[in-house]
């Protein structure tokens, strides 16, 4: 008995020895993680994140956004060590935009179609996956299943879904605390609701979450909305066009920006959309973000009178707690080029003509770098740092461009530098204020612009840019020359002495460069995109000091961390490669510190699927029909006439579904490919829509068949 009760005695102390040494010991060595795992960032922390070198909490690294790592271990002279420490695949084989997060032991990583990861970073074992299950017929004017981020607050992880949703994860679990539509029936937008996209990261600060929508090539009003961290609610919503008239307007901001507009503008929805850029400033308390191009592009086609079209191509400043207007800056009045104003701004503190200043920084996508007052939003300056042929400059006193003569293609056709590709797209910069200089992967791109036909206005509500396309003129004929194409490089620019201090070699291949890191290490990390190498180059000198063959295309900045004494770069890629559209394309993260030796597996040989199709049983008037419902319905993601548009969407021409209808109403009607990006498009097509697409997709892969390989090209276009 006595021995038994001692025995259980010693059982129950043991037990509670061991579990109190599990305790304890899960609490010293689990505190962190446990802290980790919760992604507990708070107000205090994200303020502070310059103190935490080790940790990329949000998007651009701290609030400044100037994607600058202070850790210097991996550093010039020793970055040629430099290796593989682990990778992890992604489930898809898309193109990655997504910066990760690194909080407290864990990479957070949004992939393409809005899959999201955590994966443990000392080891890259994946803790969790989260799928939102994109809605297919939100779906249908997307450009890309891309989605460029995240954003973590207390415990949830955030993102900005293609059907227009922000949802909140639990950091822990990846399981879904709420799920929030950003365009609800209630806001009466109609058919334009689903015009709607999201691929920005959100951004949080002071218990909001931050996000605006994409679509402004589709007609949607843009706008920028604040959602409640811990529930989803909406707390304001700033919408960067007046609406019609009729209705009233919302505030005084857009009742002034009303007029500037004429005509019916509304009926198009304006554009203005907020689809990259957005930055909390702690120091003046404002939220700053850039709104996208008017919408058509041509402003004669937009309305009758050409003015200003506020707040589209512009940097807006608004009160984050309540959404209200303080300032606006118009990079681009009366846009007729597609010159978003929405590429990745910073705020950095320079000294300027002996002041210090408090600025904000763009390189921005109508070839113009500005720099801007960040309190008032006055011009300080603003220089090309690319090639540019459509301002003779910009004037510092009243802020507006100098517009060159013929530029605006009213008469005849105009190449217009930097093309709707940009001087400079969503790729992240990134500023070392070791250096003074911001690293910006600059494009020269170019694009021949013509005005539409006259009465060539197109329905609402139907995709158009409003301006003539495919113009060719003979040699010479073309202002203000007659070049062509698209190249990228890495460019150190001097935002103070206002010039180049080094540029890489132009890299050339299909999209030519990826986002920027820079470090305290004198590096500057970036991949040339589709070219499929990340280099590190030297910050000061630009010279090439590391190179990794990625295997596959490369978009998305890399962040970088430190765990346990040893710093990594991250790099989240995936993308196709040049001269390869079709094939897989090895889609992961890739982790790398000093002395790292893990190798990628060989890519996998791929033969792109031939074109087989059954015969054609169908009248031409159900091809034709066909023809029209694809048009409407599939083209954007899947190609014009049945050709592949885009690397990561499936060839219809070539699908093994065109043999079967009950297959292809599986994915169409039915969605059972939604877990891919592939939703039931059953709310808008009939059963016998879907047999008129299906024999409309035979029609086009006999006739690519009968026109031979040439015929198979994909289509690639720009930007
Ligand atoms: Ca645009």
């Amino acid at each position: 008995m006595i021995r038994t009760h001692a025995l259980a005695m010693g059982l129950l102390l043991s037990v509670a020895i061991v579990a109190g040494g599990a305790m304890s010991e899960s609490a010293a060595a689990a505190s962190p993680e446990r802290a980790a795992l919760a992604a507990n960032v708070t107000a205090k922390r994200l303020v502070n994140a310059a103190r935490e070198p080790g940790q990329w909490m949000t998007y651009g690294g701290t609030y400044s956004e100037q994607r600058f790592s202070s850790l210097k271990q991996i550093n010039s002279s020793n970055v040629g060590r430099l290796g593989l420490e682990w990778y992890a695949d992604y489930e898809t084989n898309q193109d990655q935009h997504g910066s990760p997060l690194y909080i407290d032991g864990v990479i957070y990583v949004s992939t393409a179609r809005d899959v999201l990861y955590a994966f443990d970073a000392k080891t890259g074992k994946q803790l969790w996956k989260y799928n939102p299950m994109i809605h297919g017929e939100r779906l249908r004017y997307n450009v890309g299943l891309v989605n460029r981020g995240i954003a973590a607050w207390r415990g949830k992880i955030y993102m900005g879904t293609l059907d227009a949703r922000l949802v909140a994860v639990d950091a822990k679990t990846g399981k879904q605390v709420w799920s929030t539509d950003t365009v609800p029936a209630s806001l009466g937008l109609g058919d334009m609701t689903n015009r709607y996209a999201i691929t920005m990261a959100p951004r949080v600060a002071k218990g909001k979450v931050f996000i605006g929508a994409s679509g402004g090539e589709f007609g949607v009003r843009g706008f920028i909305a604040a959602y409640d961290a811990e529930t989803g609610k909406e707390v304001w919503r700033f919408w960067t066009v007046p609406g019609n008239p009729a209705k009233g307007f919302e505030n005084k901001a857009l009742a002034r920006a009303a007029k500037t507009w004429s005509g019916d503008w509304w009926k198009f929805g304006g554009g203005g959309t907020v689809w990259d850029s957005a930055v909390y400033d702690p120091v003046t308390d404002l939220l700053y973000f850039g709104t996208g191009n008017a919408t058509p592009w041509n402003p004669r086609v937009r309305e009758p009178r050409i003015d200003d079209d506020l707040y589209t191509a512009s940097i807006v400043a608004v009160n984050p707690d309540t959404g209200r207007y303080v300032w606006h800056y118009q990079e681009t009045p009366a846009d007729a080029w597609d010159f978003d104003a929405v590429s990745p701004m910073m705020t950095a503190d320079l000294t300027i003509r002996g002041h210090k200043r408090h600025v904000i920084l763009q390189p921005s996508k109508n070839g113009f770098f500005y720099v801007i007052e960040a309190a008032t939003g006055k011009l300080i300056s603003a220089d090309p740092f690319t090639v540019e042929n459509w301002a003779s400059g910009v004037d510092v006193e009243t802020g507006r461009p100098i517009v060159v003569r013929g530029a605006r293609y009213a008469s005849q056709p105009w190449d217009v530098a930097p093309g709707p590709q940009g001087g400079h797209s969503w790729h992240p910069n990134a500023f070392s204020p070791l250096t003074g200089l911001v690293y910006i992967p600059a494009w020269e791109s170019y694009f021949t612009m013509a005005n539409a036909p006259p009465g060539r206005r197109p329905p609402p509500g139907r995709f158009s840019l409003g301006i003539g396309m495919g113009v060719r003129l003979a040699p010479g004929q073309l202002q203000p020359y007659d070049r062509h194409g698209l190249s990228g490089r890495l460019e150190a620019w001097d935002p103070v002495a206002r010039k180049i201090v080094w540029e890489t070699p132009p890299f050339s291949q299909g999209r030519p460069t990826g986002g920027v890191l820079a470090t305290a290490g004198n590096l500057v990390f970036m991949a040339n995109g589709s070219g499929k190498v990340l280099s590190a180059y030297d910050a000061r000198t630009g010279a090439k000091l590391w190179s990794f063959d990625a295997e596959t295309a490369v978009y998305a900045a890399p962040i970088s961390y430190e765990l346990h004494g040893v710093q990594y770069i991250a790099a989240s890629v995936g993308g196709a490669v040049q001269g390869g559209y079709f094939a897989p394309t090895n889609a992961r993260m890739l982790v790398f510190a000093l002395g790292g030796k893990a190798v990628l597996p060989k890519p996998l040989p791929y033969t792109p699927r031939q074109l087989n199709p059954p015969p054609l049983t169908a009248s031409a008037g159900v091809v034709t029909r066909g023809g029209e419902l694809y048009s409407q319905y599939c083209s954007v993601c899947h190609g014009i006439d049945g050709r592949q548009a885009r690397s990561s969407f499936p060839n219809l021409t070539v699908t093994p579904l065109l043999w079967t209808q009950d297959g292809f109403d599986a994915v169409v009607l039915q969605g059972v490919r939604t877990d891919k990006g592939m939703g039931s498009f059953a709310a808008d097509l009939k059963p016998e829509d879907a047999v008129a697409i299906r024999e409309y997709l035979i029609s086009r892969a006999i006739a690519l068949k009968a026109a031979g390989p040439a015929a198979l090209r994909p289509r690639f276009p720009g930007g």
